[in-house]
């Protein structure tokens, strides 16, 4: 075939969609069953169907400061197991419609390079393929990434459980452990704490989410963790993980001191490594990087010209959204457009309660680049909206140039903070200013106005705000 996609998660399926599209025949091939990859099949989608539930207890629960008050919720895990695998189904049948209409030929089967132009179909449904063998003229190879699990940690009782496991959702267990305080850690401990399980976090670094993530947002989700959690344990290790038969006793060791404790079930969460062995790029020209990413130029071509990589296996930051564009970017790039990924903001979200969104330059980064910038804040307390619906731990940051005023980052914590940051995407890659930002004329009583508020108390003419007004710009 002209063009195989190899993996078919958000990156592939989008890049196998398009080359259809522009007339190109595609061969996808996926070793799973079902086309959707980590992101539908066992991460983003079934993650927030089980983050949905726990957002309903949790504001249930706090309905009581309303004067409306629920009973403990009883959860009937058959059926909420059965509702998310039900969400699942639905949009991975949908790919599959999808692909039948455009043409894409799917292939079931795990494809292992034998060199630059050949692939080797194993198991799945390896068809009517000389050999079980597929050329191509180009490969777009988007075979993401795995959960990192060091080796001594997988205990026979099976409670020492990855993401994929804990997305299961085998029972509620009474205690937990997460061992990683970054995005996976703390969005599953939200889910397993609201359904009822006491919930402990173990991080290595001296801060939840200590990669990149500014701390003025990190700070209202730990204060609302560490109430919620049973124990947030910073810069300590886990020394070892045993089976006994009351659960799995952890070992951990801060500083030097060790200390010893016993949970029904460990998560852990400790990152994602690109999945780039085991599949046969030694047999091609494509280079590996010391972390195991696949090395692209910014049109996701690799060091093998007949091979392009997207998504996970070519790099960080390691989500869905990111490698759906790579994908649009290389399939654009092989029909010979000028396309490039050069994005300004790629938006992240944390998506616990309250939300945690970035984008852009963040204020620890100018600092570290000796960029010159201001920093807004509008904090939520001052939002109507924020105000009546309870949450004024929220706060809206912009990141701004003063030489121009044009908005350069934006940060969000707060409820619907993932939802929020698409406007400060585009203000940031328009070169939108903070002025253009406040008079659009945002609808009110909305969250979205902190967006607004924050460039108008950038420029000193927030209405809720008293900060003396900036001179007039020329
Ligand atoms: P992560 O990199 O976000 O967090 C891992 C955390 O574990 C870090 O804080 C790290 O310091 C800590 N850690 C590492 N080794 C440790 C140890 N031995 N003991 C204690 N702590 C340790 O990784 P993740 O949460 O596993 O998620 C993996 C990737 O999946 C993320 O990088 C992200 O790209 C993606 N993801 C994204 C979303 C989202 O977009 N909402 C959600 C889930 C996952």
């Amino acid at each position: 075939v002209p063009l195989v996609v190899l993996g078919g998660g958000p990156g592939g399926y989008a890049a196998a969609f398009l080359a259809a599209d522009l007339g190109m025949p595609v061969a996808l091939v996926e070793r799973d069953e079902r086309l959707g990859g980590t992101c539908l099949l066992r991460g983003c989608i079934p993650s927030k169907a089980l983050l949905h539930v726990a957002g309903v207890i949790s504001e249930a629960r706090q309905m009581h400061e309303w004067g409306v008050s629920f009973g403990e919720p009883r959860v009937d895990l058959g059926a909420l197991r059965a509702r998310k695998e039900k969400i699942i189904a639905t949009l991975c049948g949908g790919l599959t419609q999808l692909a039948k209409k455009r043409n894409v030929q799917v292939i079931n089967a795990k494809g292992v390079f034998e060199n630059s132009t050949t692939l080797k179909l194993e198991g799945g449904d390896p068809r009517t393929y000389d050999d079980n063998r597929l050329t191509f003229e180009h490969c777009i190879l988007a075979s993401g990434s795995l959960p990192a699990m060091p080796g001594p940690w997988k205990l026979a009782s099976g409670r020492v459980m990855d993401s994929s496991g804990a997305l299961e959702l085998v029972d509620v267990p009474e205690s937990m452990l997460v061992v990683g305080g970054g995005y996976i850690g703390l969005e599953m401990g939200t889910v397993y704490s609201e359904l009822g399980s006491r919930v402990s976090v173990v991080e290595l670094l001296p801060n939840l989410l200590p990669q990149g993530v500014d701390r003025d947002l990190v700070k209202p989700l730990a204060d609302r963790m560490g109430k919620r959690f049973k124990n947030i344990y910073l810069e300590t290790k886990v020394a070892g993980l045993k089976d006994l038969d009351s659960g799995v006793e952890v070992t951990f060791d801060k500083a030097g001191q060790q200390f010893s404790e016993t949970y029904s079930r460990v998560l852990v969460a400790v990152g994602r490594r690109p999945n780039s062995q085991g599949i046969g790029l030694e047999t091609t020209h494509v280079a590996i990087d010391g972390n195991g990413f696949v090395v692209v130029d910014e049109q996701q071509r690799t060091a093998d010209p007949q091979i392009f990589a997207i998504g996970d296996v070519s790099g960080e930051p390691m989500l869905a959204h990111k490698a759906s564009h790579q994908g649009k970017v290389a399939v654009e790039a092989l029909h010979g457009e000028p396309a490039a990924f050069q994005p300004l903001a790629i938006p992240a979200v944390v998506f616990t309660d309250p939300e945690i969104a970035w984008a852009g330059l963040t204020e620890e980064q100018a600092k570290a680049d000796r960029v010159a910038i201001e920093v807004a804040r509008y904090p939520w307390a001052a939002s109507g909206k924020a105000q009546a619906m309870g949450r004024t731990e929220g706060l809206t940051k912009l990141i701004i140039d003063p030489a121009t005023d044009r908005i350069l980052g934006i940060g969000i914590v707060g409820p619907h903070a993932g939802d929020l940051i698409s406007e400060g995407v585009l203000a940031i890659e328009m070169g939108v200013t903070a002025r253009d930002l406040g008079e659009s004329i945002h609808p009110h009583p909305t969250l979205s106005e902190t967006l607004a508020f924050s460039a108008e108390a950038y420029l000193g003419t927030a209405t809720e705000i008293y900060k003396p007004r900036r001179e007039a710009r020329a």
